[in-house]
């Protein structure tokens, strides 16, 4: 069996859940109590935001804990734009986001709110020009996504932040994907939101974060207790706090092994399907690309057909998002970047780990290539 779905989500670390598993038995009690049990929960919950603000380059007060990236984007882009109303209507984003973005943009359309969604080239990139040219005086949000989930493509965070210096608009990106590929430097990137998700970096599911820059004001929706600096109120998940700092801390540390690890990997694999004459494409720009995510567009066999015989080989792959796969939709992403429909429905993503090895990627390569020959008589290959 071999696992390829990295980008969906990663197994947790060790390490990770070692540290989980000691808060587990030993501090179990409430961060708001004061007694002594709750004060070594409390403890844990501090470190770990001072830690994983230090790795982010924010202040602790800066980060926010919530159970994903889709309640982070939720709360920042919802809360944005009910905070900011009286200055304008008007919200940016593109069209390539996780629809845990989309969805609340469209969503916030229906409120009365007037969305841009930005168009990308045929390698997932939207043009600054554009982004310019759509930006207006009573634009409120911009939220545009740092690495994209299904092709790997980079967007220009840091100059989208120049951009919107002197203008009123917060600047959310969901940084998701590059969490452990690419520096999370929330002062050099120049946003006031970023979005975090533990699950792929090797921490645990349903715990994120939220950096929410000092000065920003969010509407919150989560009232209750005065936990969070009561902008989400709920007793914290003190195990998953602990161990989504502890997985951050391995992924920055290792941050540059890891890529040129999964750099090889990406090498490996697309040499092994050229060896083997395999026709493919690749969606995206090898050079703007998270080193984890390889899509490809194999010009032979329709996604389902493939993904099929690859999970019946053991191999564990998926046609884009998560939430998209198992239905015939279309991915959003690949209908932005092609208009050919075929591409749509011929592609695959592939995402690596730095753990896998050169044999698996050989099997990977071994069962499209068994793929390939079942259906060349009826391809125009
Ligand atoms: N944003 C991106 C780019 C993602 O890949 C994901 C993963 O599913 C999410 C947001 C949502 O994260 P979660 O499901 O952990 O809330």
């Amino acid at each position: 069996e071999v696992y390829a779905d990295y980008s969906a989500t990663t197994p947790v670390a060790p390490e990770v859940s070692a540290a989980m598993m000691e808060v587990y038995e030993n501090t179990y009690g409430n961060p708001s109590s004061i007694h002594k049990t709750g004060r070594a929960a409390r403890h844990i919950v501090d470190s770990a935001r001072r830690d994983i603000a230090g790795f982010l380059n924010a202040n602790p007060k800066e980060i926010m804990f919530t159970s994903g990236a889709t309640e982070s984007n939720n709360t920042a882009i919802k809360g944005a734009a009910y905070k900011r109303q009286h200055l304008g209507r008007h919200l940016i984003t593109t069209q390539i986001e996780h629809h845990s973005v989309l969805h609340v943009f469209e969503y916030l359309e229906k409120k009365g709110f007037e969305v841009t969604y930005l168009p990308v080239n045929e390698y997932g990139e939207i043009s600054l020009e554009t982004f310019k040219q759509s930006l207006r005086p009573d634009t409120i949000l911009v939220s545009v996504m740092f690495g994209n989930n299904e092709v790997g493509a980079i967007q220009q965070i840091d100059d989208i932040a120049i951009l919107l210096k002197d203008h009123q608009a917060l600047f959310h990106t969901d940084a998701v994907q590059t969490a452990g590929h690419l520096p999370l430097d929330v002062k050099e990137l120049g946003v006031d939101l970023l979005s975090l998700t533990a699950h792929k970096f090797y921490g645990p599911k349903g715990i994120g974060l939220l950096y929410v820059k000092q000065g920003t004001e969010l509407e919150y929706q989560q009232l209750g207790g005065s936990q969070e600096t009561k902008r989400r109120a709920g007793t914290e998940n003190v195990p998953m706090i602990k161990g989504m700092a502890t997985a951050l801390a391995l992924a920055t540390e290792e941050m540059d092994a890891r890529n040129i690890r999964l750099m090889q990997l990406k090498e490996y694999f697309l040499n092994a399907l050229q060896e083997r004459s395999i026709p493919f494409e690749m969606n995206g720009n090898k050079n703007m690309q998270l080193p984890h995510i390889t899509n490809l567009y194999f010009p032979f066999s329709d996604v389902e057909i493939m993904l099929t015989l690859l999970d019946m080989a053991g191999v564990y792959v998926s046609s884009g998002s998560a939430c998209t796969a198992g239905s015939i939709e279309p991915s959003h992403v690949l209908t932005a970047m092609f208009s050919e429909d075929k591409r749509t429905k011929q592609s695959i993503r592939f995402s690596f780990s730095y753990t896998m090895n050169e044999e698996e990627i050989d099997y990977i390569a071994d069962q499209l290539l068994k793929i390939y020959e079942m259906n060349k008589e009826r391809s125009e290959y």
